[in-house]
């Protein structure tokens, strides 16, 4: 019999936990669920992350230690950065647009302000502490970037920016360097990427399992013990969250073919259709820095962009590139002001896009990063960040949603960038487009 395909088995595997979830909060099978399905959904999340950090480090070394000059890199470099900040403001304009025209938290009912307040409060006060850590002075983003310690840099999964700027200052001083030199590093490093490419492919065999648990462990969390309750909760968000769905549907259904077809030839359905399993599963981990090594994977094997560009646009992406973040971002903090009945300018709002913009670059790609740096977002305008209490209810499923735009906008500006650097097929850098359109067909 042949085997299904990945994206089935991960789309199938969603469905069965999502069903399962609804079915244990209502017979009551929570603490079954947190005990015995849990566990598996957290083993392949660690798998992932365990990942991560070789996996960038490798990739991006290997990427740029194989460049012929430097100048390749910088111009690479220059590229990526502009469609990345550029496809941000997008998303930040679009959040706006939506959010002012539909203006969600006009009604919103003043007992429900407090209800919210009094259960997410504590909640919040963490986030805003969390975010108030991290917020020293306007430069310290920059400074972030720099790690002091490899080893420390790398014993934490958010600080992969700091990895990434050793990898590059490596992988630099690499090409620098005469290649007689360092070919035995090369050759290694290529042998070390070949082995945690192998990981991946085995961690993803567990993928199914690993999908299945997570969401049903996460149905069964979010119902809590009260499933008549949260769903009472929900449905005054309701709107707010219909207007981030709706933004990021736009950018999925809108911006990004846009894009693709104005600077690709690669045809949209093929596109979603090759990053689909990677997008099933930014649903269910909500990290895009989880999800990495299939994003890099699909990418390259069945969009066909090149290993060289995949391995350095890619990390970087789902690092500092998420425009499903900035979009609810834009969203939230217009809700979370219309809410306490603060009226924004169009100053403030021009605020929120240079504040959602650097939120975005600096939120982990973890799950709840984005509410996180919210709160900056929010004090930037001059709203009270403790408004955060009013979005946690939906803030995990919307997060969910976001980290698939996230991931969507890194893979399709890494197509637009492979097509600019003609890289549009790994097994050939030259007239790349003609072999992959013939692969292409075959779907
Ligand atoms: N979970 C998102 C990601 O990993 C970040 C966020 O918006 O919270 O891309």
């Amino acid at each position: 019999m042949k085997k299904l395909a990945l994206h089935w088995q991960i789309l199938i595997a969603l469905g069965i936990g999502i069903l399962y979830g609804f079915v244990a909060s209502f017979a009551g099978w929570q603490d079954f669920t947190i005990d015995w399905v849990k566990p598996w959904g957290t083993i392949f999340i660690r798998m992932l992350k365990l990942i991560a950090v070789p996996l960038i480090f490798f990739s991006l070394v290997q990427g740029i230690g194989s460049l012929e000059n430097i100048s390749k890199l910088s111009r690479m470099g220059i590229k990526t950065l502009a469609f990345y900040i550029v496809s941000t403001v997008i998303a930040i304009t679009v959040g706006l647009g939506m959010v002012n025209l539909f203006r969600p938290g006009d009604n919103f009912p003043e007992d429900k302000k407090e209800e919210f307040q009094l259960i997410y409060g504590g909640d919040a006060e963490s986030k805003i502490n969390i975010a108030h850590s991290t917020d020293e002075g306007p430069l310290r983003f920059i400074v972030d970037i720099v790690p002091d310690n490899i080893v420390g840099a790398s014993a934490d999964n958010s600080n992969m920016l700091q990895v990434i700027f050793f990898a590059i200052l490596f992988g630099i001083s690499m090409v620098a360097l005469k290649r007689k030199k360092v070919k035995t590093v090369l050759d290694f490093i290529s042998g070390v990427n070949d082995i945690i490419i192998m990981m991946v492919q085995l961690i993803m065999k567990t993928a199914p399992i690993g999908v299945f648990a997570l969401m049903a462990s996460l149905m069964v969390e979010l119902a809590g013990n009260d499933p008549a309750s949260s769903v009472s909760l929900l449905q005054s968000l309701g709107f707010y969250a219909l207007v981030v769905i709706f933004g990021l549907v736009f950018l999925i259904a809108v911006v990004y073919p846009g894009l693709l077809s104005i600077f690709t030839k690669l045809k949209y359905f093929q596109f979603l259709k090759g990053i689909f399993p990677a997008q099933m599963l930014a649903f269910s981990t909500s990290s895009s820095a989880a999800t990495l090594p299939l994003t890099m994977k699909q990418c390259e094997n069945e969009l066909g962009v090149s290993k060289e560009v995949s391995s350095f646009v890619l990390p970087v992406g789902a690092t500092i590139n998420m425009d499903g973040t900035s979009l609810y971002q834009a969203v939230a903090a217009v809700f979370i002001s219309i809410v306490f009945g603060y009226d924004l300018t169009l100053g403030q709002q021009l605020t929120i896009v240079l504040t959602a913009t650097l939120a975005s670059i600096g939120a982990a790609a973890v799950p709840s990063a984005g509410i996180v740096m919210l709160v900056i977002v929010l004090e930037s305008i001059g709203v009270p960040s403790a408004g955060i209490a009013l979005i946690f209810a939906v803030d995990r499923p919307l997060d969910m949603l976001r980290t698939v735009v996230n991931i969507t906008g890194d893979s399709a500006i890494a197509s637009i960038i492979a097509e600019s650097e003609n890289k549009l097929h790994p097994d050939d850098g030259s007239g790349s487009k003609i072999l992959n359109f013939k692969r292409l067909k075959k779907y």
